[in-house]
């Protein structure tokens, strides 16, 4: 593909958006994040060229590798996957603009006291399992709104700025609409949150219709490298 012709894919991809966002309003506003986890810095790089600023990755290794081989460029990078205990000194270290997957109190409270020791403070989003799937990770919906209120009430060095959730695994709409409603009233009911962090390359216009302020987008972003 070449970048004339990546362009006007991403254009599409936007276009896809935007018509999703002003169905649920005009003022609505949704960001992307583009996940590059299937992807090489060159190719992060390209998208940049072409006007994406922030960045998604969900290993801490792969993070630093490739915030450190494109430090120059103003990128903004998102950590969505699931941290292990033993690497929340290194995302730590490499001061990410948002943690999307902050998925139980136990990994508050550990991410929370090396902050301490180090001096600094994290914006955060809330996993919250809304399919309730076992494969995945993430605080179930019902304790949501509780799980929220202990971090924000304990963990002083955790900047909880919302929710953030991954749709039903199926082809079942009415499934997929209903995980996504789930997380919204989890976001409604917080109340003095602003980012509802849900929707991917296969679901991302139905999340936006059920209120998602912020979509992770990987293999629609990076159409070369779709696997
Ligand atoms: C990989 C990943 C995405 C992007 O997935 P696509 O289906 O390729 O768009 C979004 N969120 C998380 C947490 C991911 O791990």
């Amino acid at each position: 593909m070449t970048q004339t012709e990546y362009k006007l894919h991403i254009d599409q991809v936007i276009e896809r958006i935007e018509r999703a966002r002003i169905k649920v309003s005009e003022h609505h506003i949704v960001k992307i994040v583009a996940v590059s986890k299937y992807v090489d810095a060159d190719a992060v790089k390209a998208l940049y060229r072409i006007g994406q600023r922030a960045f998604g990755e969900n290993r801490v290794q792969d993070l630093k590798a490739k915030a450190e081989a494109l430090e120059d460029l103003p990128l903004e990078w998102h950590f969505v996957g699931t941290l292990q205990k033993n690497k929340i000194n290194a995302l730590i270290d490499l001061d990410p603009f948002l943690m999307q997957s902050l998925h139980s109190l136990e990994l508050a409270e550990a991410l929370d006291k090396r902050l301490e020791a180090k001096g600094k403070t994290m914006e955060c989003l809330l996993q919250i399992n809304s399919a309730e799937e076992e494969t995945k990770s993430g605080v179930m919906p019902e304790a949501a709104l509780e799980v929220y209120r202990g971090i924000q009430e304990r963990f002083p060095r955790i900047d909880l700025r919302g929710v953030m959730s991954i749709g039903a695994h199926t082809d079942d709409e009415v499934a997929v609409r209903k995980s996504f409603e789930t997380t919204r009233s989890v976001f409604d009911a917080i109340g003095d949150a602003d980012i509802c962090s849900m929707g991917m390359s296969g679901d991302f216009e139905l999340a936006i219709e059920c209120g998602s302020t912020m979509v992770r987008l990987g293999s629609i972003m990076f159409p070369q490298m779709r696997r």
